[in-house]
């Protein structure tokens, strides 16, 4: 058995960021199911929102955050956010973060949507790449523990107490305890749940489906963003900086379709704005050939001199290139919407405390709420950066002034008793086949737009497959890199948190930034200005209750750009 201070699931940003911050004070291992560069944060390509220009105000961050989130935002959270958002900025920078700068030699910043102010701060269109591997070398540095490809199947919580985990170590092949005084949880989202996504494979929402099992609320889940921009077919992400930078957004009229919805904005409208125009569009079959995509064209930038796109936006130029053939520039991009990132989470207070006594979440996985119904382009870098170092912190300290309690079932034995139960069942039923079921009716049935009858049709083919995954065969029985087993295990909570964001997406009988429902398309602050908040009970039903939004400088008003 291992024993640790503080066990961090994720090395991503988020884990990463309170792993240096927490071993300053404590003994910390970071548990990994792929090598920490593989992690999903490499693949963000814009930047980070933080107020550092004279004439930008954190006041003003905090307003765009809070509008652009349909003020579902804990106005409270939002606010100590951007006040730190310069530090942790500086951080990373005075670290030696590679990012684009001005003549002057400061931090070079540009538009991103829904913000009323060029804030955000950008590495080309390697911006995740390169804080990751910032944040990387620090941690080398650091006396963290490392223990790559380990999933984390089980969190060991006992009396209302974190007291460790049960991982997976894959190229041993074996479980192990790993004891610890607390945990934080730095997992991810989980946007395998979709057929559409930028998310990658590794996306299963790990973190959230191990909270929810122990009985852990998850707060806001029904609010999914879907990205406008991915690239038809792939769905590989072609950054809101390119809108940043001048891209218009074309149909098959050669028209720039966004004057006839966000006038004012136009192509830098906040996301779930521009993904339901871009939707419209296609459902009017005005898509390109009328098929599933409009047009992003950035070429006119390149063609006029204002920038080499080969220099700006290498791996997008890259990415068009190779897997569509498209010179971007010279021609524009086929794009089309898919789901991105997950707004709802374990839930979790300002200094990443959950629901549990030494267990803590920052990152994705997390619900502050700093995001509310629809999170701006460039928020969550900064979320994983600034609450990253608070969970870290918050960890360390409770850590420090707490013993290790004494563990009295033996949950490595429970663990692997329940995964030989897995490795022993039998049937027909294929876990591809299951998955893909289950990722096309979501992006079908509980996507951009949504309705009652196609969501409790959802639900309930979610239910049959919960049942059907009881009849699938894992073919490979050996122990060492057992990927099949993996590949069940990430099923198992797909289909657990599908099911959480269908209920909370039926219950809210509203519309708001995200969540758009056909049958009720207006916003109703006097009956869903709330959080919900759902929980397993022992018997495998969902309670669903609600918690209040806190309202501190801005008050509800029409959202209009
Ligand atoms: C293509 C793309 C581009 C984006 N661009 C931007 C952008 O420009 N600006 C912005 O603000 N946001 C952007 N985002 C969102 C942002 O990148 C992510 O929300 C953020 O990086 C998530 O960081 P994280 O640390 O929470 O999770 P991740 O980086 O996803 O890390 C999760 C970690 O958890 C580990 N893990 C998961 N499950 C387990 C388990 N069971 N056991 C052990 N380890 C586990 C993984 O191995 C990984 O290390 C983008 C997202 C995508 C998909």
């Amino acid at each position: 058995m291992i024993i640790y201070d503080i066990v961090i699931i994720g090395a991503g940003l988020a884990g990463m960021r309170a792993a240096i911050e927490s071993s300053k004070k404590a003994n910390v291992a970071v548990l990994s199911k792929v090598y920490p560069t593989r992690s999903h944060s490499g693949a963000a390509q814009g930047g980070l929102n933080v107020a550092i220009d004279p004439e930008d105000s954190w006041e003003s961050h905090m307003f765009d955050t809070i509008k652009g989130s349909d003020y579902l935002a804990d106005q409270n959270a939002v606010e100590m956010f951007c006040k730190e958002a310069p530090s942790a900025m500086y951080d990373l920078d005075h670290s030696g973060l590679l990012f684009d700068r001005k003549e002057d030699g400061t931090l070079d910043q540009k538009f991103s949507g829904g913000a009323s102010f060029p804030r955000n701060c950008f590495g080309g269109d390697l911006s995740g790449h390169k804080i990751l591997h910032t944040l990387y070398e620090q941690l080398l540095k650091s006396n963290v523990k490392v223990h790559n490809e380990y999933t984390v199947t089980k969190l060991i919580i006992e009396e209302g107490v974190c007291k460790g985990v049960v991982a997976y170590d894959l190229r041993h092949g074996r479980f192990e305890l790993i004891r610890s005084k607390s945990v934080i949880l730095a997992t991810g989202g989980y946007g395998q749940v979709f057929y559409r996504t930028t998310n990658d494979a590794i996306n299963t929402g790990d973190g959230m489906a191990l909270a929810l099992r122990e009985g852990i609320s998850l707060q806001d889940m029904e609010f999914v963003q879907f990205h406008p921009t991915t690239l038809y077919g792939t769905n590989l992400l072609i950054s809101e900086t390119v809108r940043g930078d001048g891209g218009y957004l074309l149909n098959k009229n050669n028209e720039r379709f966004m004057s006839r919805y966000v006038p004012s904005k136009m192509e830098l409208a906040p996301r779930d704005i521009v993904s339901r125009s871009i939707q419209t569009e296609i459902n009017d079959g005005l898509g390109i050939d009328g098929k599933d995509y409009v047009y992003l064209d950035i070429s006119h930038a390149h063609q006029s001199g204002k920038f080499d796109i080969t220099q700006r936006f290498p791996q997008i130029f890259e990415i068009a290139k190779k897997y569509m053939d498209v010179d971007i520039r010279e021609n524009p991009i086929p794009i089309q919407p898919a789901q991105h990132y997950s707004m709802g989470g374990v839930k979790t207070d300002m200094m990443g405390k959950t629901e549990i006594e030494g267990l803590f979440a920052a990152g994705e996985c997390s619900c502050i709420s700093i995001h509310g119904a629809n999170r701006l382009g460039g928020n969550s870098l900064m979320d994983t950066l600034v609450f990253g170092k608070r969970a870290g912190n918050t960890a360390a300290e409770y850590s420090i002034n707490t013993k290790l309690k004494a563990m009295k079932s033996n949950f490595l034995e429970i663990e692997k008793k329940r995964i030989r139960s897995i490795l022993s069942q039998e049937g027909n039923e294929s876990i591809s086949e299951i998955r893909k079921q289950l990722r096309e009716t979501m992006s079908k049935k509980v996507g951009i737009y949504r309705e009652s009858s196609p969501m409790k049709e959802a639900l309930n083919l979610i239910k049959k497959l919960q049942t059907q995954i009881q009849m699938i065969t894992i073919k490979d029985k050996s122990s060492v890199f057992n990927t099949e087993l993996l590949d069940y295990i990430e099923l198992e909570y797909l289909l657990e948190l599908a099911e959480i964001i269908t209920i909370g997406a039926i219950n809210r009988t509203e519309s708001r930034g995200s969540h758009f429902r056909n049958d009720y398309p207006q916003r109703d602050d006097e009956n869903w200005l709330k959080h919900t908040l759902a929980k397993k009970c022992d018997d495998g039903s969902i309670d669903i209750k609600y918690d209040k939004v806190y309202i501190t400088k801005y008050p509800p008003k029409e959202r209009k750009y």
